[in-house]
């Protein structure tokens, strides 16, 4: 009896091991928000249940605005500690169904189901708006390492979309808000501004 007991324990302690690793390999390992892979996954899902519930959904994609000469100046672990600070002001800033995911380096993404462009926006200011506002201080010296500035792209999901072509139309919003001066948001319609004025 003593030895099934310590069999039914081994193998909860396994079960919770496996539940651990499976966690840790859906997250980042600097931020704690979703990697990568989670990302990708969970759009797919996400635009077959759009397309299914015939519901809006949008992306952002979004960089840190000159952030090789923040890493030059401060160092790349003070970088990292910046990182970790954007994953945690955007995490503040989404909610419910959202998803938060590290995309890379310095590149996040929010998927936002049930969103239209023009909430999806309000989102994005608000994201932008929140990492502007922190004042960067080292934790152990308090020395001020002034502000960061992030641009956003906001794109919507069309019927033909494929993941690929909704990631691209997203970054070339995230392209335009970065031509257009960074520290903005744009999305489809700005694009249209843009190359109007670049034709006049
Ligand atoms: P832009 O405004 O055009 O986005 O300029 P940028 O310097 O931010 O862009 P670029 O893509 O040229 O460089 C991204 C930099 O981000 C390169 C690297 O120094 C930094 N970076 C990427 N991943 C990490 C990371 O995990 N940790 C740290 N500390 N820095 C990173
Ligand atoms: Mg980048
Ligand atoms: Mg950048």
């Amino acid at each position: 009896e003593s030895r099934l007991a310590a069999s039914v324990d081994e193998v909860n302690k396994l079960q919770r091991d496996v539940e651990m690793i499976q966690r840790e390999a859906m997250q980042d390992a600097l931020t704690g928000i979703a990697n990568r892979a989670t990302f990708d996954r969970s759009l797919e899902k996400h635009m077959c249940e759009a397309r299914e519930v015939g519901k809006p959904l949008t992306l952002l994609l979004c960089d840190i605005d000159h952030f090789k000469k923040f890493n030059d100046t401060w160092g790349h672990l003070t970088g990292d500690q910046v990182l970790r600070l954007v994953a945690e002001v955007m995490n503040d800033n989404v909610k419910g169904m959202d998803l938060l995911a590290r995309y890379g380096g310095e590149e996040f993404a929010v998927v936002l189901p049930g969103t239209s462009v023009d909430n999806a926006r309000k989102v994005a200011e608000k994201i932008r708006a929140a990492v502007e506002s922190r004042r960067l201080r080292k934790r152990r010296t308090h020395e001020d390492l002034g502000v960061i500035t992030m641009s956003l792209g906001v794109a919507q999901m069309r019927p033909e979309d494929t993941r690929d072509s909704f990631i691209e139309r997203a970054d070339n919003c995230l392209y335009a808000a970065k031509s257009a001066g960074r520290n903005r948001v744009c999305d489809e319609r700005d694009m249209v501004e843009i190359l109007h004025h670049g034709a006049a």
